[in-house]
C-alpha cells in the first residue's frame, strides 16, 4: 500500500488522541501462513473445528484433540510474526500513544512474538495448557514433549488441555472485563482483520463507538460494523497495518 493520507479531521482527532486499543482476529495471523483453524492442507483438513474445539470433543476424544493442538502448536511454533504484528508493536513500543492495549482473538503468540506487550488473549493461548481438573498451568511446548498423542495426566488425575477458549465457552471474565474498559476509553480503536461477528468480542467495537473512539477498520472484505468506520483501509492486514501506523505516527 503507498503512502496513507489522512483527512485534516482524523489528523486533528490523532493528534489529540490520548488511548489506542488495537483488536485483531484471524486475518492477521493468516498472513503468517496460519488459519485459525482450516490448516493449508495436512492430515486435519477435512476436520471442522467445531468438532475440535469443543469440551465435548474433548471428553469424547481427547487423544484426537490433544493431537490437533499438538500440531496447531508446532505451526504458530514455525510461523513468524508479519508486518502487521511488526507495525502493531511499533506503535507500542515508540510510544506513540501513551495508552496502548492490543485485543486480540489469536491463540497462538505471534503479537507477543513481535514484541507486543500490553497484550490481552480474549480466546486465551496456546502456549500454555492447563489441567482440567485442578487448573494447574503449564508450558504447552513441555507438556507435548512429554506426551504428543495423548494429554498428559496431572498429579490429581485431570488431564491437560490447551488453554485456549473452546466453542461453548465463556471468554476468561478478567480478561474481557479489562478489555472492555480500555475500549471504553479509548481514543482510537482500530479493528484489524477480523469479521467482528463473534460476539462478545465484537461487543468492543461498540463500546468504543457509544464512547466516541475514532473508529478504524482494516479487512479485505466489509463486515457488519464497517458502516461505523470513520476510515476502513479494504486491504490485507500486512499491508495496510504498516501504512497506518506510519501515518498515525507522522501525524503525532
Ligand atoms: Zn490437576
Amino acid at each position: 500500500m503507498e503512502t496513507l493520507t489522512l483527512s485534516e479531521e482524523i489528523r486533528e482527532r490523532v493528534r489529540e488522541a490520548r488511548s489506542l486499543v488495537a483488536f485483531s482476529g484471524a486475518g492477521v495471523s493468516r498472513e503468517s501462513g496460519l488459519d485459525t483453524f482450516r490448516g493449508a492442507g495436512g492430515l486435519w483438513e477435512k476436520m471442522r473445528p467445531e468438532e475440535l474445539a469443543t469440551p465435548q470433543a474433548f471428553r469424547a476424544d481427547p487423544e484426537k484433540v490433544w493431537r490437533w493442538y499438538a500440531w496447531r502448536f508446532r505451526q504458530a511454533a514455525e510461523a513468524a510474526p508479519n508486518p502487521a504484528h511488526l507495525a502493531l508493536a511499533r506503535l507500542e513500543l515508540e510510544e506513540v500513544f501513551p495508552s496502548f492495549t492490543l485485543v486480540t482473538q489469536n491463540v497462538d503468540g505471534l503479537h507477543r512474538r513481535a514484541g507486543s506487550r500490553n497484550v490481552l488473549e480474549l480466546h486465551g493461548t496456546i502456549l500454555r495448557a492447563h489441567c482440567n481438573r485442578c487448573g494447574q498451568s503449564r508450558d504447552m511446548g513441555e507438556a507435548i514433549a512429554e506426551s504428543s498423542e495423548e494429554p498428559p495426566v496431572c498429579s490429581c488425575g485431570g488431564k491437560y488441555r490447551p488453554s485456549v477458549v473452546w466453542f461453548g465457552e465463556a471468554l476468561p471474565d478478567d480478561v474481557f472485563a479489562q478489555a472492555a474498559e480500555e475500549s471504553a476509553s479509548a481514543d482510537l480503536f482500530l479493528s484489524v482483520g477480523t469479521s467482528s461477528t463473534v460476539y462478545p468480542a465484537a461487543g468492543l467495537i461498540e463500546v468504543a463507538k457509544r464512547a466516541g473512539a475514532l473508529f478504524v477498520e482494516v479487512n479485505p472484505e466489509p463486515t457488519p460494523f464497517s458502516r461505523l468506520a470513520d476510515l476502513r483501509l479494504a486491504a490485507p492486514a500486512g499491508e495496510a497495518v504498516p501504512a497506518l501506523v506510519d501515518a498515525l505516527s507522522r501525524h503525532r
